[in-house]
């Protein structure tokens, strides 16, 4: 997944506490292949903070970070306090997204499920029509959501082997019992890690 960091000043934003599922969109409209920048000045130009959505997949497959990932979005009325917002450019109403796009996406959603612990199936994975009354994501994009989640599912085979009995954390939790124990040997690592991973999606895999 090729990943690029677009420069975008951001207003002070809220932390978000809950991430338990993914809403998908696209631009709508007309099918142009929107850039993170050109969306943030849209919001912007709607009065929004800021770009809304936490991550923009271009149609060559290229994923733009948007909205800080721990950051209360603005994509999803009413839901974005538990969510994460992905755009696919295009209008998925009359175009149909890359073959590229469905890949990035699918990768994305299987780092983000892994990382939040977020089930891969499709009560946690949703259109922005299965929310409220919208198009969004187009009938073309919404019907490739069950394609996204099976290849999803089989991006992460591994099942993490249990340390003294006990599951193993994924890493948010594990920066954050390291960062509360305050042990500076950890910080340098978990914590690192964990800021590392929050601001450049770097993948464990
Ligand atoms: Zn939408």
């Amino acid at each position: 997944m090729n990943i690029r960091h677009p420069q975008i000043d951001f207003p002070p934003l809220t932390e978000r506490t809950a991430t338990d599922m993914i809403v998908i969109h696209h631009t709508g409209g007309s099918d142009v292949d929107a850039s993170a920048i050109q969306i943030n000045q849209w919001h912007i130009n709607q009065k929004y903070s800021c770009i809304g959505y936490h991550f923009v997949i271009r149609k060559d497959g290229t994923v733009e970070v948007g909205r800080p990932e721990w950051a209360v979005g603005a994509h999803a009325y009413g839901e974005n306090y538990h969510t994460l917002g992905i755009h696919l450019s295009g209008d998925f109403e009359q175009a149909a997204p890359t073959q590229a796009q469905i890949q990035a996406c699918s990768e994305l959603v299987a780092d983000l499920c892994r990382d939040y612990q977020i089930p891969v199936d499709r009560e946690h994975i949703v259109g922005h029509c299965d929310l409220m009354a919208t198009a969004c994501p187009g009938k073309n994009l919404y019907s490739l959501l069950p394609e996204i989640i099976s290849r999803a599912n089989k991006i992460h085979h591994v099942t993490p082997v249990p340390v003294n009995g006990k599951p193993v954390e994924n890493i948010f939790d594990l920066a954050r019992r390291y960062e509360s124990n305050g042990d500076p040997a950890a910080i340098g690592h978990g914590y690192g890690l964990y800021q590392f991973t929050k601001k450049n999606r770097a993948h464990v895999r």
